[in-house]
């Protein structure tokens, strides 16, 4: 077909007749002292952070493991192994970073995600609009397309008990 039609022609066709992709990612890391406690790419201080092969960014794995399902590419423990020395204490924003060249080599984009960070402390508010921007930026979408919330489980269970964070996200891509 490139051979005959402008390859921008054929691309756009291909936007026109694409069709659309839900994933879903979940990921949780236990909370321990002497690590730094990086959420979307934001260094937010507290007394404790993520444990992790890499820096433990539970909303970044989550966001990921969703952009992985909706690509039906397994999800992020399959493309970055814990036990590859190449991952220790690996930025995720570099390893989103990867996620979105699997995306653009498959002419597909992210058309909004939806993520939820379960942690019963600190709180998260005046940390959301840098992970949004970082997180659209590297994606190349508009900061309007994601959206992060913060819950807590009432005290409930391992979040609720400080022991851990969990994360969630539902992604749509194109
Ligand atoms: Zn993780």
């Amino acid at each position: 077909m490139g051979r005959y039609w402008p390859t921008k022609l054929v691309l756009n066709i291909r936007w026109c007749i694409s069709i659309f992709k839900i994933g879903i990612g979940y990921d949780t890391h236990r909370l321990v002292e002497g690590r730094a406690l990086i959420l979307g790419g934001v260094l937010v201080p507290f007394s404790k952070g993520l444990l992790g092969h890499s820096d433990a960014d539970v909303l970044l794995h989550a966001i990921m493991d969703s952009i992985l399902g909706a690509l039906a590419l397994g999800d992020i423990g399959k493309h970055f192994p814990d036990t590859d020395e190449e991952y220790k204490g690996a930025s995720s924003i570099n390893l989103l970073k990867s996620v979105a060249g699997q995306l653009k080599t498959r002419g597909c984009r992210v058309v909004n995600i939806d993520a939820v960070i379960i942690a019963q402390e600190p709180k998260l508010g005046p940390y959301m609009a840098q992970m949004k921007k970082n997180i659209s930026e590297v994606l190349e979408i508009d900061e309007g397309c994601v959206n992060i919330k913060a819950t807590t489980e009432e005290g409930l269970g391992f979040t609720g008990a400080g022991l851990g964070m969990s994360a969630q996200s539902v992604c749509l891509i194109q």
